[in-house]
């Protein structure tokens, strides 16, 4: 247990009216109670109760804030330590106000995270909840908030487990084979399960890696350019998705620089509208830059909505944007359709191939609707609402997760080379331990400790 008591202002997530200080570690209870002033005691009342009152400024004697204290003794508390939460509902000067005098009192000032990472001390939590606590913390949408909240669950850390159990047991059934040599049959079973095992365990990595990139939009948010030619209506759209839809200005405090980001939430999918300058100069970006140079550019977007002018023919510019774009996640926009055509829409479906075309008038508002579910659709096509799915959301288990499939790739070549089954054996070992690092848990246990209490293999 850490002997100081931290605070910090933690204002809840869909930010009410109301502020909160929180108070964590030994001294919090003492700390609130010589700043109350009201009918109770603090350090005497009952743990999880709420009581109202005054703070009082110990220098001035005067009283500083209405407030309503909740009091929460350890362990029963998300950091297992004495937990106070002082609810006050002024703006951000009075909470302020409210955190330098629980300073003064002697609390020293969180650094971010500090909250959840004495609840990972404290063994509250493990290591991947406490990664989901700060994804939270970051949240963008609903949806990206619910991902964060069931990796929180304990969702992923339980799949997790599961994976490394089956290889657990690959691992068990080798080290019999190795030990009773003389059993003829036993070598090719453990060829054929280690085969079927790794195989498993691959693809569910697989499954996990490919909703870590549909996290990675709900956290960061989708990368999306507008391209066209001068005059299409790429402003145009840009406006119209940034009115229909509430855009989001989001402050991220607790980092170095105050970032603030401004996204545009469409059916949940936060839209990172690439920078309203940037899109300006993309018009003529390809006979900028050649088509080489501004595949480079748009490879960096998620996202790329290519409009094209209904009262006008297709021209080679347009070819060359199609060009541009191959192999990247495409939605096709006609705009102007109030205009009499001009456009050869079969040539424009030849040149779309499986992507979507959505035909617009966006000078009449028309299409925004077939163009924002087109834009949900691409990304999460049934699969996020699906409900108990686990999503990967973190860099680090990101990372991890693309080593554990490199090293059964190995071990997957090895047993399709012939390699012997002990060599084998190293490469999903480590991915036993790679696994085991999103969880933080192989630094504690050695996956021979494991085999030993759960299989008494004593050799
Ligand atoms: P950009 O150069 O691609 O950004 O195009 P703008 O958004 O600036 O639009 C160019 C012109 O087309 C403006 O005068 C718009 O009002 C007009 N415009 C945009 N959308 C439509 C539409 O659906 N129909 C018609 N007729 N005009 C449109
Ligand atoms: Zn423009």
């Amino acid at each position: 247990m850490e002997k100081d008591t931290i605070a910090a202002i933690s204002t809840p997530i869909g930010e009410g009216a109301i502020a909160i200080v929180r108070l964590s570690g030994p001294d919090a209870v003492e700390i609130a109670n010589t700043l109350f002033d009201g009918n109770d005691d603090l350090t005497k009342v009952d743990s999880h109760t709420i009581h109202y009152g005054k703070i009082i400024d110990p220098t001035t004697k005067e009283v500083a804030e209405e407030v309503m204290i909740t009091v929460m003794r350890g362990p029963r508390t998300f950091t297992r330590e004495d937990v106070v939460e002082i609810n006050c509902h002024g703006g951000l000067a009075s909470v302020n106000r409210l955190l330098e005098l629980v300073l003064f009192e002697g609390a020293r000032l969180a650094e971010p995270g500090e909250f959840t990472k004495r609840a990972f001390l404290n063994g509250r939590i493990d290591l991947s909840q406490a990664e989901a606590v700060m994804d939270l913390i970051r949240a963008k949408t609903d949806k990206a908030m619910n991902v964060a909240l069931k990796q929180m669950d304990g969702r992923l850390s339980k799949l997790i487990q599961n994976l490394r159990q089956e290889l657990l047991e690959t691992v068990a059934h080798v080290e019999v084979n190795i030990d009773y040599p003389e059993y003829d049959d036993v070598e090719e079973m453990s060829n054929q399960m280690m085969i079927s095992k790794t195989k498993q365990v691959y693809s569910e990595i697989e499954r996990l890696l490919q909703m870590a990139k549909q996290g990675k939009i709900l956290r960061e948010g989708l990368a999306t350019a507008i391209i066209g030619r001068p005059n299409v209506g790429k402003s145009s759209l840009l406006n119209a998705l940034v009115h229909e839809n509430k855009a989001i200005v989001t402050e991220i405090p607790g980092t170095t620089r105050d970032v603030i980001e401004e996204y545009v939430n469409i059916r949940g999918v936060p839209l990172r509208l690439v920078d309203t300058a940037g899109i300006r100069e993309t018009e003529d970006i390809v006979e900028k830059i050649g088509v080489d140079k501004s595949r480079q550019v748009l490879k960096e977007s998620d996202l790329i909505l290519l409009v094209l002018n209904y009262g006008d023919e297709l021209t080679k510019e347009d070819m060359h944007l199609f060009e541009a774009v191959e192999g990247l996640e495409v939605i096709v926009i006609v705009n102007k359709t109030d205009l009499n055509q001009k456009i050869d829409l079969d040539k424009v479906k030849q040149l779309a191939g499986q992507r979507s075309i959505i035909t617009t008038a966006i000078i009449e508002e028309q299409g925004i609707d077939e163009l924002e579910d087109a834009i949900s659709h691409t990304f999460f096509a049934g699969e996020l609402d699906a409900g108990d799915l686990t999503y990967v959301s973190n860099v680090r288990h990101i990372q991890l997760l693309k080593q554990s499939l490199q090293s059964l790739d190995d071990a997957m070549i090895g047993i399709e080379e012939g390699m012997p089954i002990d060599l084998v054996q190293i490469d999903v070992t480590r991915t036993w331990e790679l696994l085991g690092e999103i969880i933080g848990d192989t630094v504690q246990e050695s996956l021979i400790d494991q085999l030993f209490s759960q299989f008494c293999l004593g050799k």
